[in-house]
């Protein structure tokens, strides 16, 4: 995963020319501007209710075109450059250095949100520009949550390709990349449509408690198990068998980075989508106290609501009464609505790109957790040859001052690390390695005591 200056080692037409720098647009990227920008006018036409064409014939001149622009975009971005760090001007764009493009994306998508999840009749237009792909899918008119689930995917896609053309000299980024593509595409996108065609429940395979709570709530199992056909007998043992034994016994071996950088939807978006935004993550020790207190408190509210919902099926409903269904409301509408969406997603352009994963994900918290106190995984750190460069601390979407860890040799061994590799892929120096060793023993002194480390970190020790 370091850094080469041979040209050859890249392959194909990406390493035919010996630039370091992306080129400047030429005819084929600024065909695909013009392409995705005519993509983007008929998308805003129809998002207020112009009519841009029937059926399939709208969906290409909107989706389609914008597609088409964004890949054309991309691969010329890309082309004739060796592999290799990328970083050149990434302070210089504004829409990657705060500047008002930046905070204009941010405001359209925090608008989109606000209109998908409270005023999805503001969506309309768009909406119906994916019914012929739902109708082929589902034999169903699309709803807002198709429409969605539609953006998001090809996003996951369209950016997961730049990903993978940015990122070509490191193998690891590569298949993880191609993974969360997969996950995305097949588990969470197009699994969800047939299961619906099928008439079977609404279920994501790749969503887990308490990243998605209802599927360990007393009702929805219930639901489920009592759905005709046994396939919703088949969901519960699948979550319950998700959340009591993989993610143990995945994290032992691997950290954390089997779920948040391989399988997971928000880990997808924020890996390909949010890439451009990684360094704009805070890395300063307030961040670092604030992380600590608000993804635990998530954690704790949703366990202890999920416990007490069963005790209170197990009293017959009579212990809460109707607080349990305000319970589960306003947890959606906090956590999931505001905190994953709003938040989570449509502050990429100006607090970096994983702020729901490190701040607020009650799942991120177990895996953490794991991670620092049982687990197999580090990323150890060649000190002798750290420059101090600093490349690896400023691509850390989690905020983590990895060049510190470098500069003393020490092992790498953070609850927050989703082991997504960049740190490593952007050392010029092969200083970083992610590995899975022997034991979770040897990490750092105090390793093999992970009881007593963690009754040191809830005394504020470090973590
Ligand atoms: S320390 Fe490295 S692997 Fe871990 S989150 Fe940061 S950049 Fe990714
Ligand atoms: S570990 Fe690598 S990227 Fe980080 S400061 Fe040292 S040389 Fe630079």
């Amino acid at each position: 995963m370091s850094y080469t200056t041979d040209a050859a080692s890249s392959g194909g037409v990406f390493s035919s020319a010996a630039r370091n720098d992306p080129h400047g647009p030429g005819l084929v990227r600024r065909v695909s501007i013009l392409v995705f920008s005519t993509g983007l006018l008929m998308f805003f036409l129809a998002a207020v209710g112009q009519t841009v064409g029937t059926g399939w014939q709208a969906f290409g001149l909107t989706f389609g075109l914008l597609t088409v622009g964004s890949l054309g975009w991309v691969i010329d971005t890309y082309r004739g450059t060796l592999a290799g760090i990328k970083n050149h001007g990434t302070y210089q764009l504004g829409v990657q250095n705060r500047k008002w493009p930046a905070w204009f994306l941010g405001i359209f998508i925090t608008a989109f949100y606000i209109a998908y999840y409270w005023w999805p009749q503001y969506l309309e237009g768009v909406t119906r520009l994916t019914d012929p792909l739902s109708q082929l899918l589902r034999h169903a008119p699309a709803d807002h949550w198709f429409l969605y689930g539609w953006i998001y995917t090809v996003a996951v896609l369209l950016m997961g390709v730049r990903m993978i053309l940015r990122y070509r000299h490191s193998r690891y980024q590569m298949i993880r990349t191609l993974s969360l593509m997969f996950f995305q595409l097949l588990v969470a996108f197009l699994l969800p449509s047939w299961l619906r065609l099928l008439n079977q429940p609404d279920f994501y395979f790749s969503y887990f408690w308490p990243l998605q709570p209802k599927y360990l709530y007393p009702g929805e199992i219930r639901n489920l198990i009592q759905h005709p056909g046994g396939l919703g007998t088949f969901m519960v043992v699948w979550g319950a068998t998700a959340t009591f034994l993989a993610t143990p016994i995945l994290t032992y071996f691997f950290g954390k980075r089997w779920y948040c950088s391989w399988v997971c939807g928000c880990g997808g978006l924020a890996e390909t989508a949010g890439d451009p935004f990684r360094h704009l993550s805070n890395s300063s020790t307030a961040a670092w106290k604030f992380e600590r207190w608000s993804i635990h408190t998530v954690l704790v509210i949703v366990t202890l609501g999920t416990v007490l919902l069963w005790i209170n099926d197990a009293a017959g409903g009579g212990l809460l009464g109707s607080a349990a269904f305000h319970f589960k409301k306003a947890y959606g509408f906090v956590v999931a609505s505001i905190l994953a969406g709003l938040v989570g997603v449509a502050a990429y352009p100006v607090w970096g790109s994983r702020i729901w994963c490190r701040f607020f994900c009650p799942m991120a918290a177990i895996l953490g957790i794991f991670q620092r106190y049982l687990s197999r995984f580090r990323i150890t750190t060649n000190g002798d040859q750290c420059i101090s460069c600093g490349n690896c601390t400023t691509y850390c979407e989690m905020g983590i001052d990895v060049r510190s860890y470098a500069q003393r040799g020490a092992n790498i061994v953070r609850a927050s690390c989703v082991g997504c590799g960049v740190c490593s892929a952007v050392c010029p120096r092969g200083v970083l390695n992610l590995e899975n060793g022997d034991s979770y023993k040897d990490r750092f002194p105090g390793a093999d005591r992970p009881w007593e480390e963690f009754q040191r970190s809830l005394r504020g020790g470090g973590g």
